[in-house]
């Protein structure tokens, strides 16, 4: 893979297509933080971003557990880092699936939400007795930019009976859930945790296991979440305060966290129309979020010489011919941008890059490595006052 201190040096090659921009070291930071941080084990959810050059990054910073929801997933992390741990998150599974799972990828933690699930899963893995069963809660995403309340979740009146059963057939028993993802405060998880007390109470069963699932947010335009340390405190007075046994273990599923600032993307301007920019990639390629919930991403136009013009709001439109191919917005970039133009848009890390097309012809290709900081960070509050390594620059139009 080519490397380039940053969008500009790329930027001068002109390149035609959109290319990737990866960060190891951001992804690098990310892991470390999760590993030093949470108070207990950290799980990364590959679907936020399967890259192999990713995943082979988080384990080595210390990432050892998977949360894979498809068995192509496991397949790909089983055949990327053999010796990881894959935990089968998704409530809703193939039975044929899960066989594969348990038995050719040696798989023994699935998580259920309904009674069907875990006679599929004693089917699919004949009364397996090393079974870790994870029983995933309906909690609210009131507190979240996503929502992930509604398709998933047992609800309070089913809890009760399916942690009964989960229990005579696991070997080890966890409660589960997912507060949405870009969960804005650590009050989401707080409340959470306030069922999961509820099930273990009513329930009256022996729990091992507590997994707070994904949700913690990374910054973006107009979304800046508190520190993720208040959110790790939060979570870990919940968890002490639930009636379990000391022996139990509390887990997370960060995706979006440890991989949003791994990778931008840089795009280059072929029609100016007012304030509207046709730009080379979008809502089939790794902008989907923006177009299809609104998601503001950060951008900044790349260009040797800085733009002396003021800001102003700008949509896009992506490059196939649909109209939905539109991205509303509004994106800060100075007035005087133009066609040739790059633009770097960032962190795309997660649920940017893994939602590419090829739809119409369009789609980025290639990947190149760059060596600056992302647009924003969580985990560079700390080191704020130190220096800022040469060139390290947040945003590229007002270097002077
Ligand atoms: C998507 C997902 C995650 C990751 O969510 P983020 O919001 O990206 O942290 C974790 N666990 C499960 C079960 C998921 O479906």
């Amino acid at each position: 893979m080519h490397k380039h201190h940053s969008a500009l040096g790329l930027a001068a090659l002109r390149p035609v297509q959109p290319v990737t921009l990866v960060r190891p070291h951001a992804a690098r930071r990310a892991a470390r933080f999760f590993v030093e941080k949470f108070p207990g084990r950290a799980l990364y959810a590959v679907k936020a971003n399967p890259s192999p050059d990713l995943i082979q990054i988080l384990w080595d910073s210390g990432i050892t557990h998977y949360d894979v929801a498809s068995i192509a997933e496991v397949r790909l992390v089983a055949s990327t880092l053999p010796e990881a741990v894959l935990c089968f998150m998704h409530p809703v599974k193939a039975e044929e699936a899960i066989e594969e799972a348990y038995f050719t990828h040696g798989v023994r933690t699935f998580s259920l939400d309904s009674m069907d699930e875990l006679k599929k899963i004693q089917r699919a893995t004949r009364n397996a007795e090393d079974l870790t069963l994870a029983v995933r809660l309906r909690v609210s995403s009131d507190h979240s930019k996503l929502s992930l309340a509604s398709k998933f979740g047992a609800e309070p009146s089913e809890v009760t009976e399916l942690l009964f059963a989960a229990r005579q057939a696991a070997d080890t028993l966890g409660i589960c859930f997912h507060v949405g993802s870009q969960a804005m405060t650590p009050q989401a998880y707080v409340e959470a945790m306030e069922r999961v007390r509820q099930a273990i109470v009513q329930a009256a069963v022996t729990v091992d296991l507590v997994d707070v699932g994904g949700g913690f947010p990374s910054i973006y335009p107009g979304m800046e979440p508190p520190a993720l340390e208040s959110y790790f405190q939060a979570i870990h007075a919940a968890f002490e305060s639930l009636p379990i046994s000391y022996s139990a273990e509390l887990w997370c599923e960060p995706g979006r966290a440890l991989c949003a600032e791994y990778a931008s993307l840089l795009v280059r301007v072929e029609r100016r129309r007012g304030d509207e920019l046709y730009i080379n990639d979008g809502a089939y390629g790794a902008l989907f979020d923006a177009a299809h919930v609104g998601w503001r991403f950060p951008v900044q136009l790349v260009r040797e010489e800085e733009s002396e013009t003021r800001e102003m709001a700008f949509s896009f439109y992506g490059p196939t011919c649909d109209d939905l191919d539109h991205m509303a917005g509004p994106f800060m970039l100075p007035a005087d941008v133009t066609v040739g133009d790059y633009i770097e848009v960032g962190m795309l890390g997660a649920y940017g890059c893994a939602m590419r097309t090829a739809f119409n012809g369009f789609g980025a290709t290639e990947t190149v490595i760059v060596e600056d900081e992302p647009m924003a960070s969580t985990y560079l509050t700390e080191e704020a006052d130190a220096p800022r390594r040469s060139g390290s620059v947040v945003s590229l139009n007002r270097v002077s």
